[in-house]
C-alpha cells in the first residue's frame, strides 16, 4: 500500500491565514526553518491508479496540483479519487467535497451521525445533490467490522471509534455520540500491510492498543505539542484534550504512549501552526528523533511494502 500525505497541518493549515504567532509570523519572514502545510488529508492506494481520500480538506484543490497521479487522464473529465472517507463532520475535514462538486456522484463513506452533521449543520451534502445528485453516500457501520470499497481490490477497511466531539454546527453538540469521530485501520490484503489513521485522537482507550501493535504504521494526532498551547501562544482560550486532541508531551501524551509501539513506525500529521515542532530544529523536534517519531509534511510518500518494513528509515 502507498500513502501520499496531500496534506500535514490542522484546521487553519501552517501558516494560518489570520495568524501572527511565533510559527505562523516565522515561516513568513523566513526567520524558521519550516515548512508550509496545508490542512490534513491523505490518499492510499495500491495501484498508484485509484486512490482513496481520507478526508477531503479545504485545500484539496492545491494538494491535487501538487500530485499528478490524481489525475491519470484517462478522459476528458476524469479523476483518481476512487472514494473519500470521512473520519469526522469537522469543516478541514470535510469542506473539500465542495471543491469535488464537478465530479459528482463521488463515493462517500461515513458514520450515520456525521452524515446527519453534513445534512443538517453543515449541510454540504444536501447542497451537493444539485451536482448531478450529489454524493453517493455509504454507511460506515460502528460493528468494528471491516469494509472495502468497490472498484478498490486488496484494500480492508476498519473503523475504529474513537472519543471525540461533534463540530460546533452540530445538533448534538453538547451530546457526544459514537461515530463523531473515527479512526480508521486499513490493511493490504496482499501485502499483509496495515496502516492506522487518527487524526484526531484525543483519549488512549485500551482497545487502541491493538490497532497500535498491529499497525505496521500509525498515522496520527500531532496536534499539539501542550496542553494548554493555544492559550500560552495567546491565540486560543481552549486546552488540547476540550478539542479532542491529545498533546504529545507530558507523562500522559502522545510520545510516553507511543514509545510501547516499538515495531511500528510512528508518525505525527494534523499539526497545529502553534506546534513547537513544526521548526526542523526546535529541542521539541530533537525528542521525537529521539523516540523515532516522524512528522508528516505534505508530499510525504510512505510505501508499506513488507510487514513492520520500517526500520530503515529517514526521520
Ligand atoms: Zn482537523
Ligand atoms: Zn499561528
Amino acid at each position: 500500500m502507498k500513502i501520499h500525505v496531500l496534506g500535514s497541518a490542522a484546521g487553519g493549515g501552517f501558516p494560518q491565514w489570520n495568524c501572527n504567532c511565533s510559527n505562523c509570523y516565522g515561516i513568513r519572514s523566513g526567520k524558521i526553518n519550516a515548512s508550509r502545510r496545508t490542512q490534513s488529508s491523505i490518499a492510499v492506494s495500491v495501484d498508484n491508479e485509484k486512490w482513496v481520500l481520507l478526508n477531503a480538506s479545504p485545500d484539496i484543490r492545491t494538494q491535487f496540483e501538487q500530485f499528478p497521479c490524481i489525475q491519470p487522464k484517462k478522459g476528458l473529465r476524469d479523476t483518481g479519487v476512487a472514494a473519500v472517507i470521512l473520519v469526522d463532520s469537522q469543516i478541514d475535514h470535510s469542506s473539500g467535497l465542495l471543491t469535488l462538486r464537478e465530479g459528482c456522484p463521488i463515493d462517500v463513506y461515513s458514520t450515520e451521525v456525521v452524515y446527519q452533521d453534513l445534512s443538517t449543520g453543515f449541510p454540504i451534502l444536501s447542497m451537493l445533490e444539485h451536482w448531478n445528485g450529489g454524493m453517493r453516500w455509504h454507511q460506515i457501520e460502528l460493528d468494528t467490522q471491516p469494509f472495502e470499497i468497490e472498484g478498490v481490490d486488496r484494500l480492508r477497511f476498519t473503523p475504529v471509534v474513537l472519543c471525540g466531539k461533534a463540530p460546533p454546527y452540530s445538533p448534538h453538540r453538547h451530546d457526544p455520540h459514537p461515530g463523531d469521530n473515527i479512526g480508521l485501520y486499513i490493511e493490504d490484503l496482499e501485502l499483509g500491510t496495515s496502516l492506522f489513521y487518527a487524526p484526531g485522537l484525543g483519549v488512549l482507550e485500551q482497545h487502541l492498543d491493538k490497532y497500535f501493535t498491529d499497525s505496521d504504521c500509525v498515522l496520527v494526532d500531532g496536534t499539539f505539542w501542550r496542553e494548554d498551547e493555544m492559550i500560552d501562544a495567546g491565540v486560543g482560550t481552549v486546552l488540547a484534550h476540550e478539542m479532542g486532541h491529545l498533546p504529545q508531551s507530558g507523562d500522559s501524551g502522545m510520545i510516553t504512549y507511543l514509545r510501547r509501539f516499538q515495531k511500528t513506525r510512528k508518525i505525527l500529521i494534523h499539526i497545529n501552526n502553534t506546534n513547537p515542532i513544526l521548526v526542523e530544529n526546535s529541542p521539541q523536534r530533537d525528542i521525537l528523533r529521539d523516540e523515532s517519531i516522524e512528522v508528516a509534511y505534505d508530499g510525504m510518500e510512505i510505501s508499506l511494502e513488507t510487514q513492520h518494513s520500517h526500520l530503515s528509515r529517514a526521520v
